[in-house]
């Protein structure tokens, strides 16, 4: 089809036919429709009129070996040859999915032997909602059913996902949250602490998670679920004091602790796991995104020993799953996808060398600009807050619109950061060389230069 129609006819298809998710379907089609994005190769993208764009976000935060690389695909390829799909349900496996879950086991931090696979980051947030409650009923505490996340918390966009979710725009649409979901303040020092000590501030804002266990009573909550960093959110980084609070709480009042790592994991914080760099101590991780670097769908729950244990020994038959739950093609790529991160050592590289580089080259850059709030990063993710006045951070007025307007320059000028509320935030391929770096740092002044 491609090789007859031109992109412009392309285009006109898609303005025609294409419902696309987060955007506002007449705006867009006001607009002329959607750019179209034809090729990629490394940290760039290309688009239909020869543009070569700097992807700063990695897609969607996931394409961390970056794109075009020959493994992947050959990897994919070869599996389609031997056997292109056969399913995981009814006792029967297949090569990739049972290398998967052990590789995943090897990696993920201690006490996690057990996984489930699913075929995106929502479904996986589902899946562990259905087996929370179940752990809870096996248990003998049926009464412990209520979820607690965080505002500007994401966790995918099905039903109970969204309900996890702590976006008010989300909840506007599909009555939601559903009942038994509440929210709780975000640990966003540069937003809320109000001149408090960071740490001092971090352990404030886990008491809140505390006090809302009060205030439902333990013995009807189940759950509290966080990003080790919130991304979607605006790249929200905890003070240290955080997450070590977070898990006495869960400890002391005998709550599960869910680590979403769709976009912490699989080195983008500069560890494997962001529960290694903050120290998290779950019962559940979520994993999806950079776990095939976005070359195919694949997601996967990890299960703690203490709550597999009970599933396992007492739960029977879990009458839960996906057709496509460790399908061979997706299992295989993120098999040969985790070869490539081990292999160019992209963990430690994020964390020693172009993490700590970019955020230095941003500082360099940025140094002293008048609507620059501060500069924050861990690894390779990161935000950079746009204020109106850096000595008072009094905000811009109307509501996240200079985000938009700093992304669009950005866009523009040929470099993909996303905005968030005010914020710009970025998350490039952990592929990300030296050069590329200067470049972002670079086009990001540009373009907040024009937007000042
Ligand atoms: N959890 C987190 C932390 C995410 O960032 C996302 C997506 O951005 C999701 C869950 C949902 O993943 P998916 O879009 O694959 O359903």
């Amino acid at each position: 089809m491609n090789a007859v129609l031109s992109n412009h006819d392309l285009k006109k298809l898609d303005d025609a036919h294409h419902l696309h998710p987060f955007t506002d379907f007449k705006e867009l089609s006001a607009q002329g429709g959607s750019r179209l994005i034809t090729r990629g190769e490394g940290c760039w993208i290309e688009d239909d009129s020869g543009n070569r764009i700097l992807d700063a976000m990695a897609g969607l935060w996931c394409v961390n070996v970056g794109y075009g690389r020959k493994e992947l695909a050959e990897a994919g390829y070869r599996q389609m040859l031997d056997l292109s799909f056969y399913n995981t349900f009814f006792k029967t496996t297949t090569g990739p999915a049972a290398l998967l879950s052990a590789k995943l086991a090897e990696i993920t931090p201690a006490g996690f032997n057990k996984v489930f696979f699913a075929n995106s980051g929502s479904e996986a947030n589902d899946t562990i909602v259905r087996m929370v409650r179940h752990y809870w009923n096996l248990k003998g505490k049926p009464s412990k059913k209520t979820f607690i996340s965080r505002t500007h918390g994401y966790h995918g966009t099905t039903m109970a996902s969204t309900s996890l979710g702590g976006m008010s725009v989300m909840h506007g649409q599909g009555d939601l949250p559903l009942p038994g979901f509440v929210h709780v303040m975000p640990p966003y020092p540069f937003d809320l602490a109000n001149g408090m000590e960071p740490e001092a501030f971090g352990r404030l804002a886990a008491r809140m998670v505390e006090e809302k266990i009060l205030e439902l009573g333990a013995e009807n909550v189940a759950a509290f679920i966080g990003e080790p960093i919130q991304g979607a959110g605006g790249v929200i980084i905890p003070p240290d004091s955080y997450w070590p609070e977070i898990n006495r709480i869960c400890r002391e009042h005998d709550i599960l602790l869910i680590a979403d790592e769709v976009i912490c994991g699989f080195g983008r914080l500069g560890h494997w796991f962001g529960s290694q760099r903050f120290g998290i101590e779950a019962d559940f991780m979520t994993l999806a995104k950079g776990i095939t670097s976005g070359y195919v769908p694949l997601s996967a729950v990890m299960v703690g020993d203490r709550v597999a244990e009970t599933l396992i020994e007492e739960g029977g038959e879990f009458y839960h799953g996906f057709t496509y739950s460790g399908h061979p093609v997706a299992c295989a790529v993120a098999l040969a996808n985790i070869a490539v991160i081990e292999s160019e050592n992209l963990v430690e590289r994020t964390r020693t060398d172009i993490g700590p580089y970019l955020r230095a080259k941003l500082e360099e850059a940025l140094d002293g600009h008048p609507i620059v709030g501060e500069i924050r990063s861990e690894g390779l993710i990161g935000a950079i807050e746009i204020v109106k006045d850096r000595k008072t951070r009094e905000r811009f007025p109307g509501g996240g619109k200079v985000g938009l307007m700093a992304r669009d320059h950005c866009f523009r000028n040929n470099v993909i950061l996303r905005g968030i509320r005010d914020s710009l935030v970025f998350s490039p391929p952990l592929t990300l060389s030296h050069g590329e770096a200067d470049e972002i740092a670079r086009l990001a002044k540009l373009s907040l230069d024009q937007t000042a």
